[in-house]
């Protein structure tokens, strides 16, 4: 194990995230529409999550693909999280971006196709907001680390590590979640690591084990898409979670929250 690793991860970032405080972001893949994301804006709030996702510039593996609305999907992320006081999380595909999410977006997300994309961390490591820093699809724990040194290195410590699953032979998954990278990550740094069960499993049936398989792993919390019309959605419905299962989960999630972290 590299040096870089053990000495530059240092103490919990700022975050307004306490040891006992779950962070817990849901929203849509991507922000589609005014009234979507409002609806959905509604019931995260309603949930007790502090966070909502939504993508407005989306890296599709298909060019011909939804690529999201752009800067008027980061105007609309603005509207709603002044209106339910809501923290947005968004992903940032390209630095010279930078200065469009500066009012409406509080979490930056790289995304698993940009992880080993080391000039845009590099850039965003002078970015005065934390980084949601996901795990790239053929990286090993260690390269995972490594990229977030990129930031730490670079000045912003505000990191929080996501595992979102690796490629391998197994089909009935999107991806593989790899959830002894939760445990093996503690102990190899202190920056807070979650989950993202949507993107991992690629099917909204297994979404809700999956994710408090992962709190009970020692994920300090889940990213979790949801849609007011999953069958509808323009990007990534099969695996996105309908209202009804949304409030189930939290319930799950309510439930199982006095076991944790040593509630
Ligand atoms: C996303 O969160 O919408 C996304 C594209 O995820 P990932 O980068 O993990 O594929
Ligand atoms: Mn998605």
């Amino acid at each position: 194990m590299s040096q870089e690793i053990s000495n530059t991860i240092l103490s919990l970032p700022d975050l307004d995230v306490t040891s006992k405080d779950l962070l817990l972001i849901a929203g849509p893949c991507a922000v589609e529409s005014r009234e979507q994301l409002f609806k959905t804006a509604e019931i995260v709030a309603e949930a007790g999550f502090r966070f909502l996702r939504g993508g407005a510039f989306k890296p599709r593996t298909n060019p011909y693909s939804f690529q999201g609305l752009q800067e008027h999907g980061l105007e609309l992320l603005g509207e709603v999280r002044n209106k339910f006081n809501l923290k947005t999380v968004t992903e940032i595909i390209d630095y010279t971006h930078i200065d469009l999410y500066k009012d409406t977006v509080d979490v930056l997300q790289v995304g698993a196709r940009n992880m080993s994309n080391f000039q845009l961390l590099k850039k965003l490591a002078e970015v005065d907001k934390p980084i949601l820093l996901k795990r790239g699809y053929a990286a090993t724990i260690e390269e995972f680390l490594l990229a977030a040194e990129y930031l730490i290195s670079g000045g912003n410590q505000r990191v929080i590590l996501c595992e979102r699953g690796i490629r391998t032979f197994e089909t009935y998954t999107r991806s593989t979640l790899d959830l002894a990278s939760v445990p093996i990550v503690k102990k190899l740094s202190k920056l807070p690591i979650i989950v993202d069960p949507s993107h991992s499993c690629g099917r909204s049936d297994i979404v809700i084990p999956i994710s408090l398989a992962s709190l009970v792993a020692g994920a300090d919390g889940i990213i979790v898409e949801i849609h007011p019309n999953p069958p509808k959605a323009l990007c990534d419905g099969l695996q996105s979670l309908d209202f009804q299962r949304f409030m189930e989960l939290v319930s799950e999630i309510n439930h199982l929250k006095p076991y944790l972290r040593g509630e």
